[in-house]
């Protein structure tokens, strides 16, 4: 479908045109006319399906048509990263528009709080919002919230998980009543739910089948045990001239020993946690962007929301505790119509929380063998054994069981070919 049987204004149509934006995806095919009746929405929706146009378009071509100068719209999300993610999208939609947006978000300077202020004090169209931050500014009694007419919940569930169900409960009840509500979420659990019977009003819900990677991503997996990781990672990285890698791993505290392994075998690794200040944070991802860092070694929190182009590859260190959150790291390549590839490493602790993954996405991933010289890994099967000392990755890497079956298959010959449906 392509974007005309929108009736979208002219000027929306230009900036679309000029992002390259030709044909309407699945998830805007079917929320678009949902939002341009005015009704409320829920959408489980993983990043990498076209969501954020999805909510901006239809909300930026009502604002155009009818421009009244107050805050127009907010937009609830769970990071910073997100928050200016949304923002740059909105500028590259909105270019032709005069619309204006402001992204709000904690962590920064007295001069950046003055200037939301002022954005909020003389009506920003559309707020891109952290739950924490807006509060605060809700609470100094200065934002016109009185004209509201949409409120969007972006990645609702991941904002459930870092504990924000009260601040968007009090949030909701400085907006007007009479709006129209969308919630964005990768996954429908209980929870969800019943966020959503509480601040949505007879909602339509839209599905886009359920959290499977894009077609392009070729997907593999290595069963390591966590003192091989190191080795292996050096390894993948030393195969190929791979330019832009994003290495996930979910403990925090691992990031810098990755960071120094990989440095053995490139010098261009930066390491993003929430522990950076914002402002190295952008610089870190700006470095990424711009391929002057080509490994960037981050957490989760980093999985949803940064739209980077061209990932050529996403390691996963260790498995993710969320079968969706496999979903959205290995969503960070193969976006659009590009072709990428993912590599899970799983230790002996972790093969369980990977068979929940192969059951989300309906697939099982080609497990390949560790390149020589290494010994082998872990077999495929759970093992109720308790790990003894953390070191590298997830899990445990007390003590592994070489076996010295040395293989000589090289890992990234014969690769699987991208699970295309
Ligand atoms: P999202 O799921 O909103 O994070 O979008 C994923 C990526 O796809 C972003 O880089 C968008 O700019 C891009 N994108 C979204 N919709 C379209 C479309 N209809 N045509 C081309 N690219 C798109």
């Amino acid at each position: 479908m392509d974007f005309s049987s929108f009736n979208f204004s002219k000027e929306l149509t230009e900036g679309l045109d000029s992002m390259g934006f030709e044909k309407a995806t699945p998830i805007q095919e079917m929320a678009i006319p949902i939002i341009q009746q005015h009704k409320d929405l829920i959408g489980c929706a993983q990043t990498g399906t076209g969501k954020t146009a999805a909510f901006l378009l239809p909300v930026i071509d009502r604002i155009f048509r009818n421009h009244t100068g107050d805050i127009n719209t907010i937009i609830i999300v769970p990071t910073r990263e997100l928050a200016l993610q949304i923002d740059q999208a909105m500028q590259g939609f909105a270019y032709f528009l005069n619309i204006h947006s402001i992204p709000i978000y904690g962590g920064r300077d007295g001069i950046s709080w003055e200037q939301e202020k002022r954005a909020l004090t003389e009506g920003a169209d559309v707020v891109i919002a952290t739950p924490g931050r807006f509060i605060s500014h809700l609470n100094m009694g200065y934002v016109k919230v009185h004209n509201v007419q949409h409120l969007i919940l972006d990645e609702a569930d991941r904002m459930l998980d870092m504990g924000f169900y009260e601040d968007l409960m009090k949030i909701v009840k400085y907006l007007p009543e009479k709006r129209q509500t969308l919630m964005f979420s990768a996954t429908m659990a209980p929870k969800i739910r019943e966020l959503a019977q509480k601040i949505l009003n007879n909602p339509e819900r839209i599905d886009i089948a359920i959290a499977k990677p894009a077609a392009g991503v070729a997907q593999s997996a290595y069963l390591v045990y966590d003192t091989q990781k190191p080795e292996l990672i050096k390894s993948i990285l030393k195969s190929k001239d791979y330019q832009s890698v994003l290495v996930f791993t979910s403990r925090k505290i691992s990031i810098r020993d990755i960071v120094k392994e990989i440095k053995k075998v490139t010098p261009d690794v930066m390491g993003i946690s929430s522990d950076l200040e914002q402002d190295e944070r952008e610089e870190v991802l700006r470095n990424f962007r711009n391929r002057k860092t080509r490994v960037l070694v981050a957490t989760d929190v980093l999985s949803r929301g940064i739209d980077v182009e061209n990932i050529e590859l996403v390691v996963n260190y260790d498995v993710p505790g969320d079968a969706a959150d496999y979903v959205h790291r290995v969503g960070r390549t193969a976006r659009a119509e590009t072709k990428g590839e993912a590599i899970t490493f799983i230790n002996q602790y972790d093969v369980e929380k990977f068979m929940d993954i192969e059951k989300l996405i309906e697939n099982v991933i080609n497990k390949i063998p560790l390149p020589a010289p290494m010994s082998s890994g872990p077999d495929y099967k759970i093992t109720s054994e308790k790990p003894f000392k953390k070191k590298f990755g997830s899990g445990g890497g007390g003590k592994p069981h070489f076996k010295k079956s040395g293989n000589s298959n090289h890992p990234h010959r014969g690769r699987p070919k991208p699970q295309g449906k």
